[in-house]
């Protein structure tokens, strides 16, 4: 099996296995008050500092959460029931992950005004766009840092010049990025952040929403689970120590091969681009490489049918998208496609390869044979 969907979610590394194990067998609640849960305290306690000083914050501007569904839906619920909301108005970006777009289609059904900030065909927002709608009115910008389906980096520090000074509050979900592209909280201007541990070879149902604290305090930004003090008393509930303490473990992980990972995703990246453009001049890839994370590539071949592509390189072996995995099992062409100017026809036709650390190249060449015979099949 050649797994080319990282996207979706990527295989448990090897710490974040071993904590699991030893956090679980470590039973005690991190909230009992004798000794023998101490360890457990702290150890959730470590994995906040972990991250907050990945993403240059403080510790108590972090808050775990099961992933990062909950984490945008949070975003958008601590923004739009504050007490000094601004208005009405919301702008997200055309290409946000339905954890997003669907809380934002919510919302306009709950009487909020809903603009889409248009992308262009890199999938890279219109910042003149943003610039003139944003009013004094907008009480929240949710623009993602990496797009899950075609690997889009935003140019967050031109979207933070923008926002800066306006009353909106700036969400940014951030799960393909991290830890990959820089997300430092004291340059940017993002109140709200959302990440995602299976993304980074962590554990599926854990994640954390970075809150800015000045705003929560400013705002009176709303909890997100009433009930017990877990979480500052604002996400209540057991702490899931195990998925928690594997979460950072993953992290450290990530970290002590950053740079090494990073050069391995490029060189895959850029032989299958070279490869898909070599064997089929009339492909289209979506976002070109130099506005795109190294993991990512999305591309259309005209005569290959995305839906059947899928099911026949499964056979032959390989995991790939058709779409996102959250929208996959729905024949819509995909509205991120379509937003970024592709044709029906491209979008149906689309294949989404996403590479982890663990992959090869002759992996590479194997997939780009198998596309090959595909199309000769006329499949
Ligand atoms: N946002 C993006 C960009 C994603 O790719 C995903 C996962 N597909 C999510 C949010 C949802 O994350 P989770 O699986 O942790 O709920």
């Amino acid at each position: 099996m050649i797994y080319f969907d990282h996207a979706a979610t990527s295989p448990l590394c090897a710490s974040a296995r071993e904590a699991l194990i030893r956090w679980q067998e470590l039973y005690f609640n991190s909230s009992s008050q004798y000794q023998a849960a101490m360890p457990v305290r702290e150890a959730v306690e470590s994995a906040r500092a972990d991250f907050a000083r990945q993403l240059h914050s403080e510790a108590y501007e972090i808050y775990f959460t099961s992933g990062a569904t909950e984490s945008n839906n949070w975003a958008f619920f601590s923004a739009l029931h504050q007490p000094r909301r601004p208005g009405k108005h919301i702008l997200i970006s055309s290409i946000e992950h339905p954890s997003v777009r669907e809380c934002a289609f919510f919302y306009r059904r709950q009487g909020f005004e809903l603009e889409l900030i248009p992308v262009d065909t890199d999938g890279r927002i219109d910042l003149d766009f943003l610039r003139q709608h944003l009013r004094a009115d907008t009480c929240l910008v949710s623009i993602m840092a990496v797009n899950n389906e075609v690997g889009t980096i935003q140019d967050l520090e031109a979207i933070s010049e923008i926002l800066r000074n306006s009353s909106a509050l700036f969400h940014c979900d951030a799960v393909q990025a991290f830890p990959y592209i820089p997300l430092e909280m004291d340059r940017l201007a993002i109140d709200l952040l959302s990440l995602s541990a299976h993304k980074f070879n962590g554990p599926k149902g854990v994640g954390l929403l970075y809150m800015r604290e000045s705003k929560r305090r400013e705002l009176e930004l709303p909890a997100m689970l009433y009930g017990g003090p877990q979480e500052r008393e604002r996400r209540a509930g057991t702490s899931p120590v195990p998925l928690v303490a594997a979460m950072a473990a993953a992290l450290s992980e990530k970290l002590d091969k950053f740079s090494e990972d990073l050069a391995h995703l490029r060189v895959l990246s850029q032989a299958l681009e070279a490869g898909l453009r070599d064997r089929f001049p009339d492909c289209r890839i979506h976002c070109r490489s130099e506005f795109r994370h190294p993991g990512h590539l999305n591309v259309s071949i005209p005569g290959l049918s995305g839906e059947t592509a899928l099911i026949a390189l499964d056979m032959a072996g390989f995991c790939v998208s058709h779409g996102s995995a959250c929208a996959s099992g729905s024949l819509d062409p995909s509205p991120v496609l379509l937003a970024m100017g592709a044709s029906r026809d491209e979008a149906q036709s689309s294949l989404r390869f996403s590479f982890g650390a663990s992959n090869q190249l002759e992996e590479v060449d194997l997939l780009l044979t198998e596309l090959e015979n595909l199309r000769a099949w006329n499949l």
